[in-house]
């Protein structure tokens, strides 16, 4: 039998508690104390997965090295643990009723009633025990609240699992709100327990419950808490709101969270070495410099939807004790001003995006950016922006463009992926089809850089890296050699040929990526791309200063 130690963690309440965090956050204070661990979502909604839904409902899609397109939660958890997950990592309904029907469609059920107890939370429970094979420690994220309706096949998945394994080996962990009443000042736990209540209802009782609070809780509400809700008086946790959610662990780590979990499995006290960590929340808490980066985006009403890219800007500027401020600017509003609101940055980042609003914004941009000299990232779209934006500014192709926003240009210097993949052969090429059209390239892919190129110095001089991939359109190579005589050097592709990185020579930093170095960026690790671009914007920053 497997020695895996399982620690569910539920929510009650309310959503956008912070599970996700929470999770991250005791997960990384296990791996910090030399355990092995594996860390798992479920989601209880019936899609398939997160690539087709809206970023309105769903912020953004992480994409994994092998190419799922997850949760961001999945990224939240590759950015705490420093270390790569995959498709396994994140399962939903849908997966698991999917696998259901086709093995019933095969007749591997032998003709029996197919049912949610037992074949759906018996797939859930096989899924949940894979993930935690031969691991000292597997977390849990059930998505949703409790008392929804469609998390109820997990609840009892987790609470067979509880009957199946010694006690030992699965404790659980509710996530709840401690709702403050402004007019009395006072703290409520009525909710939480009501929660709890429900969760005892279907066979579950927590060992540990993390309080999510905006006010600390007195030694009487914890003790209170406690009572009602059946557990240690040291297992209830204040979870105050964090100036950076990279605080959590630490604040666990206080609040002694990992003294009950060590009693409840038995083992000998759980003692994690953070000095690194603390050092770098210190930094990004009261870092010694401040740099302003212009996000030029569409989605700026969603911030969710960036998710990864913001946050790999705080490790990056975490590493060198420096504060990366955004000025979110909407690239629909930046046609209209002539891009005035450019001005006062230090550097200019134009992120991934799809379809065609606030496409003039942001050539405007890369064209200040490229005019000025300011410091420049551009990320997938961004990169193709740029090309096109050399394409009618410097070389005067003003009908430059690509196929996504005008199939039938006369110039397509960005294409779509498949008439690629005819002229390299499909082997080369990971993708899948996608049944809401076009063929996406995702997950992880090498990327040869040019020696001596400034993205190949970012990277430690490395000759390939890998970085992953979510896409449609490439740049199309027909007019490779176009872009390099007039100063756009090709300065990455893949190894069978497609571009994947370009570069201004006369520059001192205009960089065009067609990969997304975010989903690679954590806080020990920043991406070295994205680091690169806020110590270039450092630099010059300094460098403009003191010319003055
Ligand atoms: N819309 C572009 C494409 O599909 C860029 C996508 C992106 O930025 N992620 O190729």
């Amino acid at each position: 039998m497997s020695n895996t130690k399982y620690i569910f963690v539920t929510g009650g309440v309310l959503s956008s508690l912070g599970k996700g965090i929470s999770s991250s956050s005791l997960a990384t204070l296990l791996k910090q104390s030399g355990y092995k661990v594996n860390i798992l979502k479920i989601d209880p909604y019936i899609n398939i997965d997160p690539g087709t839904m809206s970023p309105l409902e769903h912020g953004e899609v992480f994409v994994t090295a092998d190419g799922a397109e997850t949760d961001l939660d999945i990224g939240h958890y590759e950015r705490f643990l420093n270390t790569s997950l995959s498709k396994g990592n994140n399962f939903t309904t849908g997966q698991v009723y999917l696998s259901v029907i086709e093995n019933e469609r095969k007749g591997n059920y032998l003709g029996k009633t197919i049912q949610v107890v037992p074949h759906i939370v018996d797939e859930i429970k096989s899924r949940i025990k894979a993930v935690g094979k031969g691991y000292d420690f597997l977390v849990i994220e059930l998505g949703g609240t409790v008392g929804d309706i469609e998390g109820l096949p997990f609840l009892e998945a987790m609470r067979q699992l509880k009957h199946e394994l010694p006690n030992t080996q699965v404790l659980s962990i509710h996530v709840t709100l401690i709702p403050l009443i402004r007019a009395a000042g006072e703290l409520k736990t009525k909710p939480t327990q009501h929660s709890v209540q429900e969760l005892r209802r279907i066979g579950i009782t927590p060992q540990i419950i993390i309080a999510r609070s905006e006010k600390p809780l007195s030694k009487d509400l914890k003790k209170k808490l406690a009572m009602s809700c059946d557990v240690a008086d040291d297992s209830v946790i204040e979870a105050l709101d964090a100036k950076s959610i990279y605080q959590c662990p630490l604040n666990f780590l206080k609040e002694g969270i990992l003294t009950p979990i060590a009693r409840h499995f038995a083992i000998a006290p759980i003692k994690p070495d953070v000095s690194e960590w603390d050092m770098l929340v210190k930094k990004i808490i009261s870092p010694k410099d401040e740099i302003t980066i212009a996000f030029v985006g569409k989605y700026l009403h969603l911030k969710e939807s960036y998710k990864s890219l913001t946050e790999a800007l705080i490790h990056a500027g975490a590493n060198i004790d420096t504060r990366v401020c955004i000025k979110w600017i909407d690239s629909e509003a930046l046609e209209h001003t002539q891009g005035a609101e450019l001005g006062d940055v230090d550097g200019i980042l134009i992120p991934g995006g799809f379809g065609s609003r606030g496409i003039g914004g942001k050539i405007l941009a890369i064209r200040y950016a490229r005019e000025h000299k300011v410091p420049f990232l551009g990320i997938c779209l961004g990169m193709q922006l740029s090309i096109i934006e050399f394409a009618r500014n410097v070389l005067g192709i003003e009908k430059a463009d690509s196929t996504e926003f005008a199939p039938d240009t006369s110039h397509p210097f960005i294409y779509l992926i498949e008439d690629f993949i005819d002229q390299c052969g499909k082997s080369q090429v990971r993708t899948i089809k996608s049944p809401m059209g076009g063929t996406m390239r995702l997950g992880e892919y090498e990327c040869v850089l040019r020696p001596q190129s400034k993205i190949a110095a970012a990277y430690n001089h490395a000759k390939v890296v890998k970085e992953r991939h979510r896409h449609r359109y490439e740049a199309n190579p027909a007019y490779r050699s176009l872009l390099e005589e007039n100063g756009m050097q090709i300065s990455g592709e893949s190894k069978s040929g497609l571009i994947e990185a370009i570069e201004l020579e006369k520059h001192p930093f205009f960089i065009g990526v067609q990969f997304h170095p975010e989903f690679t960026s954590r806080l020990q690790a920043p991406n070295p791309i994205i680091l690169a671009f806020v110590k270039k914007i450092l630099e010059s920053k300094g460098a403009t200063q003191k010319s003055r």
